[in-house]
């Protein structure tokens, strides 16, 4: 009796062995597959820029900088070309850190119109390329306080922001809004007038290097990976990202944000005796 008690139990060890095995070797596959689906889109969207520096340095080297105008055409080209390649190479960088968890947020108490502002500030220029007005709508005199990493809730603003301007029409207008919400959070809404999205694109949009019109989005020299970024930073800070849009209409992107209880820490400025 005793050894039929000890055979089944050690079948059972067996068993269980071979099935967090099986689990393992599951885990490992999808992993491979995911580590061989993202070096794909890696070289793939490296490539396109590569390429085209190389076309202007050969056509350079083959006589072309013996002109002096067409010299300063190709090599601003090739620079421009260069730029793209950075700033792939930078979100790559940021989406590897947020994947394997090696991004941490350095929390602060800030004013979000501030940082609003700032952010409005930066892309000004941009903006007025395409004639679009950045328009802040919000009632509140008083600053509104927040808990977060202020660093990388810019790179969300940022994100969304150029989005609208690139997806946005000519003389159309990005719209920000803040609103209160229960339970201390506030919901930080990016309202454009633009293109929209189809219903059916949607659910794939915060996916690594999914664009809704693959040539259309890459003229406007985005990586893919910005929507992704924001994802992944909101998510680092236990917040969430909504998306609403109407095909031809607009588009609206919100996320929350804690509320701090805090005025902002106060920088020390060492006195210089
Ligand atoms: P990209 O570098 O292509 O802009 P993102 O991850 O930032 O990558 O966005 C993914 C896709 O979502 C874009 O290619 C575009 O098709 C769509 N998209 C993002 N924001 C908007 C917007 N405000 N209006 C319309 N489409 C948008």
């Amino acid at each position: 009796n005793q050894i039929t008690t000890d055979m089944s139990s050690l079948t059972r060890e067996v068993k269980k062995f071979a099935e967090d095995k099986k689990l393992e070797i599951e885990t490992l596959k999808v992993r491979e597959a995911y580590r061989k689906e993202f070096m794909g889109n890696v070289s793939h969207e490296l490539k396109t820029p590569l390429f085209t520096v190389q076309g202007y340095i050969l056509t350079l080297l083959d006589g072309a900088h013996k002109d002096k105008a067409i010299r300063k055409k190709y090599l601003t080209r090739a620079s421009k070309g260069v730029e793209r390649l950075i700033y792939i190479v930078k979100d790559l960088d940021m989406i590897t850190k947020l994947e394997t968890g090696d991004l941490h947020l350095r929390y602060e108490n800030f004013d979000i119109i501030d940082l609003i502002q700032a952010s409005f500030d930066l892309l000004e220029m941009k903006a007025a390329k395409k004639n679009i007005t950045l328009t802040f709508d919000i009632d509140y005199e008083e600053p509104i306080y927040v808990r977060a990493d202020k660093e990388r809730i810019q790179q969300v603003l940022t994100n969304l922001i150029v989005n609208s301007i690139k997806y946005g029409k000519n003389g159309g207008t990005t719209e920000i809004s803040i609103e209160n919400l229960i339970k201390n959070k506030v919901i930080v809404r990016v309202t454009d007038n633009g293109e929209g999205i189809e219903k059916a694109n949607i659910p794939r949009l915060f996916e690594r290097f999914y664009r809704v019109d693959k040539s259309g989005s890459r003229k406007e020299g985005g990586s893919g990976l910005g929507l992704s970024i924001v994802k992944h930073i909101l998510e680092a800070h236990g917040e969430k990202i909504y998306v609403e849009s109407v095909f031809g209409v607009g588009s609206e992107f919100s996320f929350t944000l804690e509320k701090s209880k805090e005025a902002p820490d106060q920088r020390v400025i060492p006195e210089i005796t």
